[in-house]
Parts: C-alpha cells; structure tokens; sequence
C-alpha cells in the first residue's frame, strides 16, 4: 500500500510535469525539477499560457505539503523519478532504490551506537538524484547530519537539489566531476553508489594510485580512492558495488590499496532478484579509514541477502551484525 498522501503527491508531480513538459518542451525529468521548485516556491515560475496555469494551480492546490512527513514527499518524489527514469538513464547511473538506503542506515546506526557519534559528516561523491543520502537523512533523523554530495549529470543534482528542498534536509551540492579536486573537507561518513565504467579523463585519472598503465582507469576504482582520501582516519564508507570488483588483473591492485589504507569491515550480498542480470548484481562494502595503531576486524562480517522488500530479513542482517561486534569486542 502506498498511502494516499504519497499517491496524491505522485499524481500531482506527474501530472504538472507532464504539462510543462510539453509547453516548455522538457524532458521529464527537467519539467519534475521544474514543478518540484514551483511547489517549493509557491508559484509558477515558467512562462505558460493561461489553460496550463490554470491547470497547473488547481493540482497544486489539491495537496498540502506541509501535511505530509519528509518520507512521505521522498517516496512520491521517488516514484516520479522512476518513471522519468525509464527512457533516460544509463543502467550504472539509475537511483538507488529505497530498500539499499533503509539498508544502510539500519547499518550505521548499529556503527554509530558503537561509536556514540550523535552528530556526523556524510558525503556522497555520486550523489545523483540524492535519493540514497535523502533516504538516510529521513531513516536517521534522530541524528545531525552536516551532509555533502557531488554529482557531474546537471538535471540529475537538480533533482537531489529540489527534493532536499521539499524534504526540508539541508545539503551542499557541488555540480562537478567528482574525480577532480574536491573542495570538500574529509568527512565521517562516505556513502555512495558508484558508478561503474571507464573513466576517460587521463589528466585526473593520472593523479590517482589506482590509475591503469593502459587503457582507461576504472572510475569505481578512482571513486574509492578519492573516497578515502575525503574520509577522516577511523571514518566509514559504504559503497554499492558490483559483484566482480574483485574479480579481473588489476583486483590486486585494489586490495594492496585496501590493505594499505583501509581496514574492511564487511561485505554484503544484495539479492540477485533486485538486478536484471546476475553480471549487474551488487554487494554493499563496508570499509574503516585506517587509524595508526589500530588494528584490523579479526574476521571481516559476510552476509547474504535473500531479499530487501522483507523487513525481517534487514532486521536478520542487524542482527548479525551485533553479534559481530560483540565477537569482536571479545576478541580485542
Ligand atoms: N545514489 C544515487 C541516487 O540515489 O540517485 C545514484 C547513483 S548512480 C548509481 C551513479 C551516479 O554517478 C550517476 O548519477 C552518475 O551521473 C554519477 N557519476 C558518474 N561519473 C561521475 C563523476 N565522474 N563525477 C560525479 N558523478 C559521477
């Protein structure tokens, strides 16, 4: 069941930027950021004629935002973007959905009670249409969250950007390449779910440990370095990542890398049912900036996920992963 309030405000943000999409002539996911400021401002900010502004206000008119909650806004605003989704985005630049964030939050939760954090940095360097950071702010909103995305695709940070607004989450937004030089302070926490590809930009690429000697560098790769460098010692990073990062001739490379920098906390197979193909299957990683003198898990957590529409079975990793911790504090 989706609720009537969330459904309400779908209808409202499909219909209106079904409208400007066609008198402004937008794509829909440009006249969905459109609409998302109109409702955030108060007003119609494009110059329409007078049927489709007549229109427009009486949709607006419809729903109160101020009665719904911030997840509720969140998972209308959802909803709508995977439907402008459909014809736009390449595979590896998809949202997040919902289930990987409600995930990870449940996670960090379990890493912050251990570490008494209250308050803490969060960065997202591929933040796209921010619904994985939008999702963590409303599952943890018992905590401050001094929060930081990066996203190089315009319309995609315009959407991260308008649904902060609406959801009342405060964020800075930087619209760039993330593999430049980020003008970021290193963070407590990195999230992200990365892109995965070649990266083209040989000029960046070359400032990087884990660049190749040949051909393109990886840009997940690059992305877990800048990462690291962008995380404060004894900070967290959770990444979604592919199934075969590991996998191929520059892995080593990568884990001497690991093994330098970071110590790995756990590794989390999402369920096969959530990608098209086992070869787009991801796993979440968990990772520790190294702190000097610290030493390593003595055992990394593993854990396999038979689904994440099921609470239950998020509540079974949580579980888990208290064991975990309390094996591990045994052992130090
Ligand atoms: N978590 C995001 C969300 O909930 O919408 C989805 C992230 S998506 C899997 C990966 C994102 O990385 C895409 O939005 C893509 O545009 C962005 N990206 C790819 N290369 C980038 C780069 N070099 N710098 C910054 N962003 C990049």
């Amino acid at each position: 069941m989706l609720g009537s309030k969330v459904e309400n405000l779908f209808h409202v943000l499909d219909e209106t930027t079904e409208i400007l999409m066609q008198t402004c002539h937008l794509t829909y996911l440009e006249a969905l950021v459109e609409t998302a400021e109109n409702l955030f401002q108060g007003e119609i900010l494009q110059q329409v004629d007078d049927v489709a502004k007549k229109k427009i206000e009486k949709l607006y008119q419809s729903i109160k935002l101020d009665m719904l909650s911030s997840e509720e806004i969140r998972r209308a605003f959802q909803l709508v973007t995977l439907k402008g989704m459909r014809d736009y985005v390449q595979p590896h630049h998809q949202m997040t959905p919902d289930s990987i964030g409600i995930l990870i939050s449940g996670l960090l939760r379990e890493f912050l009670i251990n570490g008494k954090l209250k308050t803490f940095t969060l960065l997202d360097p591929a933040i796209g249409t921010g619904n994985l950071v939008a999702t963590i702010q409303n599952q943890l909103s018992d905590y401050a969250i001094e929060a930081y995305g990066v996203e190089v695709d315009d319309v995609l940070l315009k959407l991260a950007y308008v649904q902060a607004n609406l959801q009342a989450q405060s964020i800075q937004l930087y619209n760039q390449d993330a593999l430049e030089p980020l003008f970021i302070d290193p963070v407590d926490i990195v999230v992200s779910d990365l892109p995965v590809g070649y990266y083209p930009r040989k000029e960046f690429a070359s400032q990087y440990e884990l660049n190749r000697e040949e051909g393109h560098a990886f840009s997940h790769y690059l992305f877990i370095e800048q990462s690291l460098k962008h995380t404060k010692p004894g900070g967290l990073l959770f990444f979604v990542i592919p199934n075969h990062l590991f996998e191929g001739e520059d892995a080593p490379k990568l884990h001497a890398f690991l093994k330098e920098h970071a110590f790995i906390q756990g590794l989390i197979q999402l369920p096969l049912s959530m990608f098209k193909n086992e070869r787009n299957a991801k796993n979440l990683f968990i990772l520790k900036k190294k702190i000097e003198g610290e030493t390593p898990p003595k055992k990394v957590f593993m854990a396999q996920m038979p689904k994440l529409t099921n609470k239950n079975s998020v509540q079974d990793i949580l579980t888990q992963i208290r064991a975990w911790f309390r094996q591990e504090n045994r052992n130090k």
